[in-house]
């Protein structure tokens, strides 16, 4: 994916020299006029903007003495322009009988505006990688892809694909073949991964360079993580375990195998210290510790027992092997006791109310669905928007919950926030809303069009693109 953002680095150098004149005005292959651009940076809203685009996306804004043509005009009056977004936790999986299945969500992501993703780990990174050339060629739609490849983990891993180390030398393999797929961050996960050898790898992949995203095992005290340079933490569970005043005696009672994952969490809840998490988020707001907290997929599987999803528009869209792996959760959900789920219940409110508090501490949060086969009922693109959703409802606004789809997602990468800003010389996509998103965040469903990679797709082109797979 990088070769891709250092290719846009490079032509946005040459802005202005393929751009034929004709008489004395320069012809744009598409011109918005009238339109509210929205600064995702400062949140500053300017009104009756006009952009160009050439057919290789880079954007013009005119001075108005500067005369142009355009090829294709669309109406801007009314409508507010942010950059297309970014969803920095999806996953591509399922084996060899799911990849048609799998490659039928990409253009879904694009239909809801979403053309970037950041795949957390799966088993079809050789398909990825085939899908990420069809669609560099435009021969396939689809987001442009981020991937950490397969997962690390420990033995007997619960996911298919995952890389598993019980040892050093393990850890040096697992590196060098990811390195070598040219992966863009290390994925770790704990169902099987011992602490040890989690801060092992958090050390070994410091000194290589690498970033490391991921799940922590309950027997690390969060702390060590983030001193360790964890560079992004996925779900909330491992924030809270690192804001509670008794973290150190919890993590003793799971390490000797007298407390379990979920069985921990009451506990978590209940020893939930004001102080101690300040101090922590401070922490890791200092360390440059990204958070994504995935409320959507925990609100959508919390409230299995209650919620049907059976008439859900999306699930149509989706295949039915894919649908089929959804099963296990709905199964566990429906298999719950009374208690159990009430606890479920309890765990993600409490996640919620962390929401304002790391931002308040300065902690970049970004936004992750968690879509992909396995997770059910979050669908591509559409769950992205009930994440911004959720978020502004926990305590974040509009132009937070915007930033964590937007900038963070450059952050965490290390690119030039530039590359996503609406303005001279940058290729960002382009989302055109009817509503302002910075009144209300479920604006950022008011799809009105999209400019991706210098075209574009009116409302109608994007719904077609909801199509129910084979
Ligand atoms: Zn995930």
């Amino acid at each position: 994916m990088n070769r891709f953002y250092s290719l846009v680095i490079i032509t946005s150098f040459f802005l202005a020299c393929t751009q034929k004149p004709t008489s004395d005005a320069l012809e744009y292959d598409f011109s918005i006029k009238g339109a509210s651009i929205i600064d995702v940076e400062t949140g500053e809203i300017k009104p009756n903007q006009t952009i160009l685009v050439n057919a290789d996306g880079r954007i013009l804004i005119p001075s108005k003495e500067m005369p142009w043509t355009s090829r294709q005009k669309i109406e801007g009056k009314g409508k507010f322009i942010i950059p297309a977004l970014w969803d920095m936790h999806v996953h591509f999986r399922g084996g060899e009988e799911l990849i048609g299945e799998n490659k039928a969500l990409l253009s879904q992501y694009i239909a809801y505006g979403v053309t970037t993703v950041r795949d957390a780990g799966g088993d079809l990174t050789s398909s990825i990688r085939q899908w990420e050339k069809e669609i560099e060629s435009g021969n396939l739609v689809g987001p442009k892809i981020f991937t950490s490849g397969p997962k690390i983990d420990g033995p007997e891993a619960r996911w298919a694909g995952s890389l598993e180390v019980s040892n050093e030398a393990e850890i040096d393999q697992a590196l060098d073949s990811l390195e070598s797929l040219k992966v863009d961050y290390i994925k770790l996960y704990d169902s099987k991964l011992s602490g040890e050898m989690y801060l092992t790898i958090l050390e070994k992949a410091e000194k290589r360079g690498l970033k490391v995203s991921g799940h922590m095992p309950f027997t690390v005290m969060l702390q060590d993580a983030i001193d360790r340079k964890v560079t992004s933490i996925e779900h909330l569970y491992y924030v809270l375990k690192g804001c509670s005043s008794k973290e150190k005696e919890i993590t003793e009672k799971i390490r000797k195998g007298e407390l379990g994952f979920w069985g921990s969490m009451a506990q978590l809840i209940e020893s939930f210290d004001e102080e101690v998490a300040k101090e922590r988020f401070t922490s890791m707001a200092q360390n440059g510790v990204f958070v994504v907290p995935t409320l959507h997929i925990g609100n959508v599987l919390s409230y299995l027992d209650q919620v049907d999803h059976s008439n859900d528009p999306n699930l149509s869209l989706i295949g039915q092997g894919i649908q089929e792996t959804y099963q296990g959760r709905i199964k566990s959900a429906m298999g719950a006791s009374k208690e159990a789920i009430e606890n479920r219940h309890n765990l993600h409110q409490k996640f919620r109310t962390l929401i304002p508090k790391l931002q308040k501490a300065g902690v970049k949060l970004l936004a992750g669905s968690d879509g992909g086969a396995y997770n059910s009922y979050v669908y591509p693109g559409y769950s992205l928007h009930q994440e911004l959703a959720i978020m502004v409802e926990s305590g974040l606004t509009p132009l937070e919950a915007l930033q964590t789809a937007t900038l963070n997602g450059t952050e965490f990468f290390d690119l030039s926030a530039d590359l996503i800003k609406v303005k001279n010389g940058s290729t960002t996509d382009l989302l055109i809303l009817t509503g302002n998103p910075l009144e209300n965040i479920k604006n950022t469903q008011a799809i009105d069009g999209l400019i991706l990679n210098g075209k574009y797709l009116s409302k109608g082109d994007l719904q077609k693109l909801l199509v129910k797979p084979n």
